[in-house]
């Protein structure tokens, strides 16, 4: 990760220059919240042409719509064209920014900041550490790096970002670094419960009963993923329209579906088109789901990935069997985070 130069891209930003913070399509919490911590922070740096956008419709899932700093984003139509800095989050690759990929090649600089293994470094600096339970813990260095305090606002982005990505301190990426990382965040003062709850513990009504018509569908397969289990579910359209629901709620989904013991692959395919879906893909360690993703076009982590899928449910599920049967994804050592 090149420290130096991601401060001199900031430092020797042109007076009055334009800086644009973008983000991955279907922004989460570590997307959000890394890119309006860190925009934050910049603006207590003294950079006042500031402006936030992700691809795709500008609406923010409701249980982000609590974060300091959303007055920052604009639409993406509205997004400066000829920034003088870009920095982008949470994005592995450029397929992930849409039409906002275009920014990256102007002829300002293109600062990248991420923790997904198969990220490229398509920036003109890269923070890219794979080992980074968030893009947030990069975020965090570098304001400090940059001689910027954190505050409350900061503090709240950041928590938001580190508490969604390591599902609220659960998984493995969880290191001291990390407690100590939100040791510094809750001493800014903000409150942790109110926050878990707006972000994690609050969904609609129609939602918890499309959850329940969701999940009394799910299918365990125990033969799949080499023997480990596969458990999969899926939502349509019509699904969400029937219970009046937006597609963020189905974000959430996946987590009582990875909760079935006797898998070791969970998967949830959501339907975003007629014949397109958008597949979560969640692993217990035995299988590498970045691998399954990526050989169907999409990327992750090891534990947990995605890709968008064609055609049918059942042609989208078959696929995600084949790459299964195909054994090439055992996890090995050699793929940290
Ligand atoms: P989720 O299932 O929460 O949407 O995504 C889990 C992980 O898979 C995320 O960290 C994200 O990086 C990755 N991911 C999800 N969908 C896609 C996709 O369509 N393309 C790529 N490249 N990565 C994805
Ligand atoms: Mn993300
Ligand atoms: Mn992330």
């Amino acid at each position: 990760a090149d420290w130096a130069a991601a401060v001199a891209a900031v430092r020797e930003l042109p007076a009055d220059g334009r800086v644009l913070l973008i983000c991955h399509v279907n922004p989460d919490g570590d997307a959000l919240g890394s890119m309006l911590g860190f925009a934050l922070g910049l603006r207590r740096l003294g950079v006042r042409r500031l402006q936030a956008t992700f691809p795709g419709p500008p609406e923010v899932p409701e249980p982000l719509c609590g974060l300091p700093g959303l007055e920052l984003l604009v639409p993406e139509t509205e997004a400066e064209s000829e920034p003088d800095l870009v920095i982008c989050f949470d994005a592995a690759s450029e397929s992930r920014l849409g039409e906002l990929a275009g920014r990256l090649a102007g002829k300002g600089t293109a600062l990248v900041l991420d923790h997904h293994a198969s990220n490229s470094g398509f920036g003109d600096v890269n923070l890219v550490d794979p080992a980074a339970a968030a893009t947030s813990v990069l975020a965090e260095q570098l304001l400090d790096r940059l001689g910027v305090p954190l505050d409350a606002g900061i503090a709240e982005c950041l928590y938001v970002a580190l508490s969604t990505d390591t599902g609220s301190f659960r998984f493995d990426a969880t290191t001291p670094a990390v407690h100590e990382m939100a040791a510094r965040l809750l001493a800014t003062g903000i409150r942790p419960g109110d926050i878990s709850r707006r972000v994690f513990d609050s969904r609609p009504f129609g939602a918890v009963r499309l959850f329940g018509e969701v999940l009394g569908r799910a299918r365990l397969e125990p033969g799949e993923a080499g023997g480990r289990g596969l458990v999969w579910t899926y939502a349509t359209l019509d699904d969400l329209a029937r219970h009046e629901q937006r597609p963020y709620v189905l974000e959430a989904l996946i987590d009582p579906v990875r909760c079935t013991a006797e898998a070791d692959v969970s998967c949830v395919v959501k339907q975003t088109a007629p014949d397109v879906w958008a597949v979560s893909l969640r692993s217990k360690g035995a299988t590498d789901v970045s691998r399954v993703a990526v050989a169907l076009g999409g990327g992750g982590h090891r534990l947990a990935a995605g890709f968008t899928g064609r055609g049918t449910v059942d042609e989208v599920v078959e696929g995600i069997r084949a790459q299964l049967r195909a054994g090439t994804m055992e996890s090995g050592t050699d793929q940290p985070g």
